[in-house]
């Protein structure tokens, strides 16, 4: 559906996007992630035909985006970062104009933009103008236009930028919607945000494509187990003899000797399945041994430590961006009444 060939774009001597190659295939959500500056926007304006590359070619339902723009352009709907609104305009004359600007049949235009607008849950503000709209809203009446014309590719470049936790949860809940119809292309540099709505994973760097893989195969790369390193009193014989007897350990590794650790003591490592948490099982069995703990600490890698390791200079900067954001409305509304608690 989407070819992108060996990607290139110089700004002066700045390499923004760093031959990218991937193609996307019909009827998926697919989330472009990275930290700002990445190449998000670069990319996707090379994608819809906004901007020119310096090298390489984007062909979308087999038609080059430069050879052919009107053909490619045809299938694809864009919200840019900063959506294109007029202002001045209420929501109903800008749909319109922008519905004359995809060349919609004349006799269409009327039921399309109120098709739209009913889509996106903004038919009671058609006659709002577009100034006195909240952010939420005008981001809606981004998505509307994008949508306009049916088209069976939508981008949408970082979609809920700037919206509170329950709008997002409404634009995701949307996306999802649209998803059933249109593939969908979005970027977020937030992994929550990709994790919760998209089918496949592209993690841009510098201009590079990291990793790309289904966002079920990268979390179960990552989430598929739990680890717990212990420092215990005894030996390496007993540990094991004791150990032995517990099924839900996978691995275990002896850990190297820190030079604080006390004679007579052994360190280890243990893996058990993610759902699997033996500590309280580890204390006893250990006790009932008489070999004390002195020191246990469980670890879990997530697809936020890849990202970040993938992404690993940023890191400092990222640690930030990572808001938590609520899975669905209820559970939003709960954390407001958990709030009101304190
Ligand atoms: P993202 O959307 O992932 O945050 P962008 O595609 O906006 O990243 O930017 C990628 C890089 O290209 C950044 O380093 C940015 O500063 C640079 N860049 C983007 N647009 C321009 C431009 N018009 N002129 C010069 N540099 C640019
Ligand atoms: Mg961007």
């Amino acid at each position: 559906m989407i070819e992108v060939k060996n990607l290139v774009k110089r700004y002066g001597d700045h390499l923004a996007v760093d031959h990218l190659s991937f193609h996307v295939d019909k009827g998926q959500i697919y989330g472009f992630l990275g930290p700002n500056g990445a190449g998000k926007s670069t990319t996707m304006n090379i994608m819809t035909g906004y901007i020119a590359s310096t090298e390489g070619e984007v062909l979308i339902g087999g038609h080059n985006i430069l050879e052919e723009p009107e053909k490619a352009k045809k299938c694809i709907g864009y919200l840019p970062e900063q959506p294109p609104l007029y202002f001045d305009m209420t929501v109903g004359e800008y749909l319109k104009f922008a519905a004359d600007l995809k060349k919609i049949p004349k006799n269409e235009r009327k039921d399309q933009v109120e098709d739209v607008m009913e889509m996106v849950g903004i038919t009671q503000m058609k006659d709002r103008l577009i100034k006195n709209l909240s952010k939420g809203y005008k981001q809606r009446v981004g998505l509307a236009q994008a949508i306009l014309g049916y088209p069976d590719i939508i981008i949408l470049d970082e979609p809920t930028v700037g919206l509170d936790p329950k709008q997002i949860i409404e634009i995701r809940e949307l996306i999802k919607k649209l998803s059933k119809k249109h593939t969908i292309i979005l970027s977020s540099h937030i992994l929550s945000e990709i994790s919760a709505v998209c089918d496949y994973v592209m993690i841009i760097n510098h201009g590079k494509l990291v990793a790309s893989d289904t966002t079920e195969n990268l979390e179960k790369m990552t989430l598929g187990s739990n680890t717990l390193e212990l420092t215990v009193k005894g030996t390496k014989d007993k540990v094991e003899k004791v150990l032995e007897n517990l099924e839900e350990i996978q691995s275990l590794e002896w850990n190297k000797k820190d030079k604080n650790e006390e004679d007579g003591t052994v360190s280890f490592t243990i893996k058990t399945e993610e759902k699997v948490d033996i500590r309280e099982k580890l204390f006893y069995k250990m006790a009932d041994n008489k070999m004390p703990i002195l020191k246990m600490h469980s670890t879990r890698i997530s697809l936020e430590d890849v990202f970040l390791e993938l992404t690993e200079n940023e890191k400092e900067d990222k640690k930030e961006q990572f808001q938590e954001i609520p899975e669905t409305i209820e559970d939003s509304q709960e954390e407001e009444e958990n709030d009101s608690d304190l």
